[in-house]
């Protein structure tokens, strides 16, 4: 009984089994969301994450009180919300959740103090009192020095951080922001997670916050991925760093990399696949080119990560190659640019589908993975050997031998097992494979 009790109380926000459909009844009648439950804990950071128009805004606005469910119920604290009078809904909102939006909706007419201070005006609190709260918060956010400034005159970045302060000007619990980092160059991006990351920790706010980029999937302890107003997954990770997922997650077996990567402890399987971008760009590029300047190799891995993270299509990536380097590109010159982003994006499409257990059956992904690697340069293989080699490589793929079996059982004899390669060839197929299990993990 205790325990339950306790759990109970943890839980501040909870929907049940939501519908909820935009014009509900009319022709253009939308179903934004379907059967959506969710717990929201006391100090989660929940990531609301998910493509564009699969419903993370109309979610939000349903968990703040500016929409209502169609069907099934939320309860805020221990009390249903449809039970609630307005009047108590309103101070509710008012008491407890403060909103962050993408545009900054701030006040040009103000400067930058009173538009911090607006909030305040509402709940009646003394001119001299809210400047000086307004002020601390400036202070706190490092902006104190444009406090008479108008908010045009500022930075996006900065203009974010005047949005948050205003947020927090009333100290409400619960803060709810609608992607807001989506306008920001990456720098202020970060500044910007890294205040609602400190509100998080050191001030104890559950946070609530939508976004589209996977980039910001690594500030969250708990993750929902949305897709077509449906919850597809959800991720938790508890104090301990002990991860459990839920909601349809498929069990996937433990790779070595997997293994390897259990030393970033307390990051979901999201987060690290975040977190280790950088370093598969670093190998893809290494792959995919020789002799480039230091500045041009930069910005190829950032293109490459990118690209792995999907957050860029295949054009864009071409283009990043092709463009002038004053204008940010690497300025690779058209034949070249033209070879690294198809040998990149077949990596990249065979290290996918080498995951996609969904789509692909095992001999199909042994099959496509062994072809893409007997292609490669350096790389010979007679005909009557390219079936041990793909049974050696079907079994590497789904993990019943390890790296080390894997390239001894390359050029042990076939009597023994072996896919009868020599030497050199065998090496150069355990760096292939090596290189997509890398790329493809968490990829699917
Ligand atoms: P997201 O925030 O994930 O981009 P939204 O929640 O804003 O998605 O929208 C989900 C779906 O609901 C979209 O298809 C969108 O076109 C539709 N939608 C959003 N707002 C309205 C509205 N006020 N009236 C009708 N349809 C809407
Ligand atoms: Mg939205």
């Amino acid at each position: 009984m205790e325990e339950i009790t306790t759990k109970y109380e943890e839980v501040i926000i909870e929907l049940q089994s939501v519908n909820f459909i935009y014009n509900k009844g009319k022709d253009n009648a939308y179903q934004a969301l379907y059967d959506i439950n969710l717990k929201i804990k006391k100090n989660d950071f929940l990531i609301i994450f998910g493509p564009s128009g699969c419903g993370k805004s109309s979610l939000l606005n349903v968990i703040s009180g500016l929409e209502y469910p169609d069907e099934g119920e939320v309860f805020v604290l221990d009390k249903k919300r449809s039970e609630m009078t307005k009047k108590d809904q309103v101070q509710f909102h008012r008491k407890t959740i403060g909103m962050i939006f993408q545009a900054y909706n701030l006040i040009p007419t103000l400067n930058v103090l009173d538009n911090v201070a607006i909030p305040q005006i509402f709940i009646n609190k003394r001119k001299k009192e809210r400047e000086a709260r307004a002020m601390e918060l400036l202070d706190k956010f490092g902006i104190k020095e444009y406090a008479e400034r108008i908010p045009t005159e500022l930075s996006g970045g900065q203009q974010q951080r005047i949005g948050i302060a205003r947020t927090l000007i009333n100290d409400q619990p619960i803060i709810l922001a609608d992607e807001p980092v989506g306008n920001l160059d990456s720098k202020s991006a970060t500044n910007v997670m890294h205040i609602l990351n400190r509100l998080n920790t050191e001030e104890n706010k559950t946070i609530i916050m939508v976004s589209h980029n996977p980039e910001n999937i690594i500030w969250g302890n708990h993750i929902i991925y949305m897709k077509d107003g449906r919850i597809e997954k959800e991720e938790f990770r508890d104090i301990k760093g002990d991860i459990t997922e839920v909601n349809k997650m498929k069990q996937q077996d433990i790779t070595d990399i997997e293994a390897l990567l259990r030393n970033f402890q307390g990051l979901t399987k999201e987060q690290i696949r975040m977190m280790i971008a950088p370093m598969k760009a670093k190998i893809l590029a290494r792959a995919a080119i020789f002799d480039l300047e230091e500045d041009q190799h930069k910005k190829l891995e950032d293109g490459i990560r990118q690209r792995i993270l999907n957050t860029i299509n295949p054009k864009e990536f071409f283009d990043i190659l092709d463009r002038p380097e004053e204008r940010g590109g690497v300025e690779l010159n058209a034949r070249t640019a033209h070879k690294i982003s198809e040998k990149v994006e077949e990596i990249i499409k065979i290290a996918r589908i080498s995951g996609d257990r969904e789509k692909f059956s095992d001999d199909e992904r042994a099959s496509i993975v062994s072809k893409y690697i007997s292609n490669q340069d350096g790389v010979s293989i007679q005909p009557d050997k390219f079936n041990n080699l793909r049974v050696l490589i079907k079994n590497r793929l789904n993990s019943e031998i390890n790296r080390k079996e894997f390239s001894e059982l390359l050029d042990k004899d076939k009597e023994d097992g072996g896919a009868g390669l020599n030497k050199q060839t065998a090496k150069k197929i355990a760096k292939h494979i090596d290189l997509i299990l890398m790329i493809s993990y968490g990829m699917t």
